[in-house]
């Protein structure tokens, strides 16, 4: 945006239009710039119309004008001529200007050409002042840009009630201005507004060498909740972001939805240091509050990048783009945390092991290592039949389907199938009509705990794992709980100095699961007699074991018919469900 348009709303420099007076409780008071009346959130700023400039050469006119106008409870400057008067609305320009048709030099409908030329923060209303009744000068005066005429001799009750009604335009027109600035669904500010803002705080910044620091704040898994819950949902989720926000802000801080579920803020007078300690306070609000929709109580955490001013941050887009930084940073550690952009400038490790996460089993795993990989995804114009035939005989339930490029286009399982063949025709159709295109992807290198978290909570029961599109691999709830015990019997067995489990053949990892079943049999059947008072807690515990167990040598069934097979390690076929 060019120095231009930064004028264009905001009061130039040496102008009397200052900076509103803030506080806390009040909110703003005294002269308030429009853009700064947006803050934090337009929607509930009250418009006031008051500032009437008054322009005529007769000096006893504009004494009894404003007197009258003083009176009817509005700010009432005056100007001797056009040209004062054209200087007058350029520094700080007035809710309404009343303007006498002669004057010397520039005339009535001469200053309102001129005031429409100008690019002012609000529109002005132009009232002329004229004698001239004709229809040929009414057309002259509205051509030139005037509003409304009043006819002289005039009156005290005609002016009020005319100005009156100008004011009820002027509220219309600066509402829907708001409107344009601000987002409908959180109330915040636009993009665009903030970026109007920002340009202002950060030359102001740099000029007087004050701080100032931007925020970027990203809901962590968004897009599920949308997904698990619904779009509207999601918004009530939105909402309760913004509030939360706004709620978080002082007044002169800058508040603004950036896109979807993202959002800005800009903390002027604040360093980078100051801005991290708010950004975890707002951090622990927002995780902390539980959202009410649908009966079920929410929570979200999110993502939050900081930047303060630096030396070499030369544009208010570079510090916006310092604090994405950060922000993708603290996406790629693991989310929910806030990341400055002096730890991603400086390359310094992230200390991810925070003294919860230290024995966290996960820690260093991505997804390649876990997933399940898949050797032959599907192509769209396979068969039904085809697809059938292959999932029986493979004992697969599900697998993604590419395109001739091997890139994912969707994902087909059995009960897409079973859909497909309540006629016969069904039976040839190509798969592509029926797969369902969305599907849940990862790259390879996600960390595993990241896939983990969402497996626990979405209703879903496997991801897949994608290389530059093309899908690699499936991470299922079974993989991580096989991955996961793998590794427990992995680290029992080199404990005890026997050889890894991960050596295990199919067939002994069966053998095992039997040997299990037989004594959680053996079990059962004496506590049956015994009916200990804890016996139906017990029963549950049991058959879920004995349930898991049979999962077990399911998952492990094929590989030992397949003598490709692969070994206990990454599961035991190209199972994805
Ligand atoms: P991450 O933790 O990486 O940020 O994951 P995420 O799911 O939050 O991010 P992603 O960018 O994948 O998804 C953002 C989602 O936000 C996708 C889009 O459908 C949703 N979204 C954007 N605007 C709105 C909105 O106004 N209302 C609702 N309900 N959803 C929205
Ligand atoms: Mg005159
Ligand atoms: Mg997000
Ligand atoms: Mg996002």
């Amino acid at each position: 945006m060019s120095e231009a348009q930064t004028n264009r709303v905001l009061a130039p420099e040496g102008s009397t239009a200052a900076r509103p007076v803030v506080d806390l409780e009040q909110g703003l008071s005294g002269q308030t710039d429009d853009i700064f009346s947006l803050r934090p959130s337009g929607a509930t700023t009250p418009i006031q119309v008051r500032n009437v400039l008054v322009a005529d050469d007769d000096d006893l006119i504009r004494k009894i004008l404003a007197r009258w106008l003083t009176r009817a409870g509005y700010n009432v400057r005056e100007a001797a001529n056009g040209t004062e008067a054209l200087q007058m609305v350029r520094e700080e320009p007035p809710d309404i200007v009343i303007t006498d048709w002669e004057m010397p030099g520039v005339e009535g409908p001469q200053l309102c050409h001129e005031i429409r030329q100008l690019r002012l923060q609000h529109y002005v209303y132009l009232l002329i002042l004229t004698s001239r009744n004709e229809p040929k000068w009414v057309v002259e005066g509205l051509e030139s840009g005037a509003d409304d005429f009043l006819s002289k001799p005039i009156r005290e009750a005609e002016l009020v009630a005319r100005l009156r009604a100008a004011a009820r335009i002027l509220e219309g027109e600066r509402k829907l201005q708001q409107l344009a600035r601000t987002d409908p669904l959180t109330g915040l500010l636009s993009q665009r507004s903030f970026y109007e803002i920002l340009y202002y705080e950060f030359h102001q910044a740099r000029r007087t060498k004050r701080p100032l620091s931007c925020v970027m704040l990203d809901l962590d898994f968004f897009k599920r909740i949308n997904d698990v819950y619904g779009h509207p949902v999601g918004d009530v989720v939105l909402k309760v972001a913004a509030e939360t926000l706004l709620r978080s802000c002082r007044q002169s801080d800058v508040v603004a939805r950036y896109g979807g579920e993202e959002f800005c803020v800009l903390l002027p007078e604040t360093t980078e240091e100051q801005a991290v300690n708010w950004a975890e306070r707002f951090r622990a609000t927002l995780r902390a509050a539980e959202i009410d929709v649908a009966d079920k109580k929410l929570t979200v955490t999110c993502s939050i990048g900081v930047s303060g001013l630096y030396e070499d941050t030369l544009t208010p887009e570079q510090l916006v783009d310092q604090a994405d930084q950060a922000l993708l940073c603290a996406k790629r550690t693991g989310r929910d945390r806030v990341v400055t952009y002096q730890t991603v400038n400086q390359n310094v490790e992230f200390n991810l092991d925070d003294p919860h996460r230290r024995h966290d089993l996960f820690e260093g795993i991505l997804a390649e290592h876990v997933m399940t990989p898949i050797v032959a995804p599907l192509q769209g114009d396979e068969t039904v039949e085809h697809v059938a035939a292959y999932f029986l005989r493979s004992r697969i339930s599900s697998a993604p389907v590419v395109n001739e490029n091997g890139q994912l286009v969707g994902i087909v399982s059995e009960k897409d199938l079973m859909e497909a063949i309540t006629s016969s025709e069904g039976w040839n159709r190509p798969i592509s009509e029926l797969m369902r295109p969305h599907v849940i992807t990862y790259p390879a290198d996600t960390p595993v705990r990241v896939i983990y978290e969402f497996l626990c909570r979405v209703a879903m029961r496997r991801v897949i794992i994608t290389d530059q599109g093309v899908p690699v691999g499936a991470v299922s709830r079974a993989s991580l709980l096989r991955w996961f015990r793998n590794l427990v019997l992995s680290e029992r067995a080199r404990a005890n100095g026997q050889q890894p489990a991960t050596d295990k053949t199919a067939e002994d990892i069966i053998q095992d699961a039997l040997n299990q079943i037989a004594r959680e049999r053996d079990k059962m059947e004496r506590k049956l007699a015994e009916k200990p008072a804890d016996l139906p807690a017990y029963l549950v515990g049991a058959a879920s074991r004995l349930q898991e167990l049979a999962v077990d040598i399911l998952a492990f069934a094929s590989a030992v018919q397949n003598p490709f097979g692969e070994q206990f390690g990454c599961g035991a076929s190209s199972v994805i469900d």
